[in-house]
C-alpha cells in the first residue's frame, strides 16, 4: 500500500495550475462580460492533455489513468470550478462513454476531437420529471424510421448543450419497457433542424459555461449514431455515471480545498479583538474539521481512481467517494462563510462562487440521498452496488 502520489502526477497538477494562471484567470472576467462560450480556452486545455488522461494513445490520450483524472479535476475545480464541467463533457461522461460503448468507427470519429477540445461534448440524461429517477421518468422518445431515428421530447439541465458539437443523449425507443426501453445516441445538434438549447439563468454560476433546457422536435439521428444496442441505454447511463462520479468527487475535493485555502488565508490575516481570527479556538475547530474532511474525501476519491486503474468494478467506491466529498465540501462551504463573517457576501472573497458550485455538484451525477440509498442497500445486502456489468475498458471486470 502506497499513499504517495506518483511524482509525475505532482508535475501534472502543477501544469494544470500554471495553465489556469496563465491562460484562464487573466481573461475570465472579460469573457463572462462578452457572454460567449469560451471554445478557445477549452481547446487550450484539451491540447494541453487535460482531458485525455484516461484514454489510450491510439485515440489521442496520454494513458496516464484515472488517478491522473482525479488530480486534474481537483486542481481545475480548486481554481476555476466552472471549467470543472469539462472533466465530464470533454473527458468522462461524454467521450469515455463513447469509448466504452461505441463502435470503432464512432470512437475514431468522435473521441479524439472531444478530448482535444476541438469538439464540445454533452451528456443529456436528465429531464424535468426528476433527475434521480432518470430512466423511470424519461419521456423523450426516439422512433426508428428507415435509416434514422426521429427524436421528440425535452431534457433539463444539460451542460454545454448550447455549444455542443457531439454529445451522448438518452431517449426511449420502447416506452412500455421501463428502463429496458432506453437507448443511447450520439447526437450532433448542429447537423440538422429540431434541436434547441435554452440556457437556464443562474446568477451564481458562470454565464458562459452553462446548463440548458433542451427541446427536440423531430430531430433526426442516423442509425449509425446509435450507441450500443436498442434498450441498452440504461446500462450505458449507469456505467457512464460511475466515471462521472470520479470527476464530480474530485471536483468537490478541489472546491473543499479552495474553501480551506480561503479560510486559512483569511483567518491568519483578519485581526478582530486584537488577535488574528486563527488564534480563536472556535475558528480552529472549523479549520481542523475542514482539513480532516478534505483529506478523507481526497483519499476516498483517489482510492476509487486507483480501483478503476486496476480495472476493478468501482460503483460502490464511486458512491462512497461522491457522498463523502459532497459532505466535506458542504461542511467547508458553511465553515468558510462563518469564518469570513459579512465578507463572505462580498464578491472579492469568492465564498459565494465556491459555494454555488458545491451546491451544484452536491446534486450532479446523483444527489446525496441517491448515493446514500446505493451505499445503504449495498451494506444491508439488498443490492450489490458492484453488480453492473461493465465494458471494454474496464478490462478485468466481469463481462
Ligand atoms: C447546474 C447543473 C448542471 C447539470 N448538468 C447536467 C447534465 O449535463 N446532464 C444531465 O443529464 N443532468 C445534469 N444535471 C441534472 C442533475 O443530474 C440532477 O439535478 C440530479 O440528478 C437531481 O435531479 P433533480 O434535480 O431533478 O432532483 P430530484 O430528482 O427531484 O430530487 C430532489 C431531491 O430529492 C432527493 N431524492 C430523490 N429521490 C429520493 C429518494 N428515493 N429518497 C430520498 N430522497 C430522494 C434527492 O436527493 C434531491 O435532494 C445538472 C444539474 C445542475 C443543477
Amino acid at each position: 500500500m502506497d499513499f504517495e502520489l506518483p511524482s509525475h502526477l505532482n508535475d501534472v497538477r502543477d501544469s494544470v495550475r500554471r495553465l489556469i494562471a496563465a491562460e484562464i484567470e487573466p481573461v475570465m472576467a472579460e469573457r463572462e462580460h462578452r457572454g460567449e462560450f469560451p471554445r478557445d480556452l477549452v481547446r487550450k486545455m484539451g491540447e494541453a492533455g487535460l482531458f485525455g488522461a484516461a484514454f489510450p494513445e491510439s485515440v489521442g490520450g496520454s494513458a496516464l489513468g484515472f488517478l491522473a483524472v482525479a488530480v486534474i479535476a481537483e486542481e481545475i475545480s480548486r481554481f476555476r470550478p466552472e471549467f470543472g464541467y469539462c472533466m465530464n463533457m470533454q473527458a468522462m461522461t461524454c467521450p469515455f462513454t463513447i469509448l466504452n460503448w461505441g463502435s470503432e468507427a464512432q470512437i475514431r470519429r468522435f473521441v479524439p476531437d472531444l478530448i482535444a477540445g476541438r469538439k464540445i461534448g454533452m451528456f443529456a440524461l436528465s429531464e424535468t420529471g426528476g433527475g434521480s429517477d432518470a430512466a423511470g421518468s424519461m419521456k423523450t422518445r426516439a422512433e426508428r424510421k428507415g435509416d434514422r431515428y426521429v427524436l421528440n421530447g425535452s431534457k433539463m439541465w444539460i451542460t454545454f448543450a448550447d455549444a455542443c458539437d457531439a454529445g451522448v443523449l438518452f431517449a426511449k425507443t420502447d416506452p412500455s419497457a421501463g428502463h429496458r426501453g432506453v437507448t443511447a445516441f450520439i447526437v450532433e445538434p448542429k447537423s440538422g433542424k429540431g434541436f434547441t438549447a435554452n440556457p437556464i439563468p443562474m446568477k451564481s454560476l458562470s454565464s458562459i459555461l452553462r446548463s440548458n433546457a433542451v427541446f427536440l422536435e423531430d430531430f433526426e439521428v442516423p442509425v449509425e449514431n446509435r450507441l450500443g444496442q436498442e434498450g441498452e441505454g440504461f446500462k450505458v447511463a449507469m456505467n457512464a455515471l460511475d466515471y462521472g462520479r470520479l470527476t464530480v468527487a474530485a471536483r468537490l475535493v478541489g472546491l473543499a480545498q479552495a474553501c480551506l485555502d480561503a479560510s486559512t488565508g483569511y483567518a491568519t490575516e483578519r485581526v478582530v479583538g486584537g488577535h488574528a481570527l486563527g488564534r480563536y479556538q472556535m475558528i480552529q475547530h472549523l479549520i481542523a474539521d475542514m482539513s480532516v474532511n478534505v483529506e478523507a474525501a481526497r483519499l476516498m476519491t483517489q482510492r476509487m481512481a486507483w480501483l478503476m486503474d486496476q480495472g476493478e468494478p468501482a460503483t460502490r467506491a464511486a458512491a462512497r467517494a461522491k457522498y463523502l466529498a459532497s459532505q466535506a465540501a458542504r461542511h467547508a462551504a458553511q465553515a468558510v462563510a462563518e469564518i469570513h463573517g459579512g465578507y463572505a457576501l462580498a464578491d472579492e472573497y469568492k465564498v459565494q462562487y465556491f459555494t454555488a458550485y458545491i451546491n451544484m455538484l452536491n446534486v450532479g451525477e446523483g444527489a446525496a440521498n441517491v448515493q446514500r440509498i446505493l451505499i445503504a442497500e449495498d451494506a444491508l445486502g439488498y443490492k450489490n452496488a458492484n453488480r453492473h456489468r461493465v465494458r471494454r475498458h474496464d478490462a478485468k471486470a466481469a463481462e
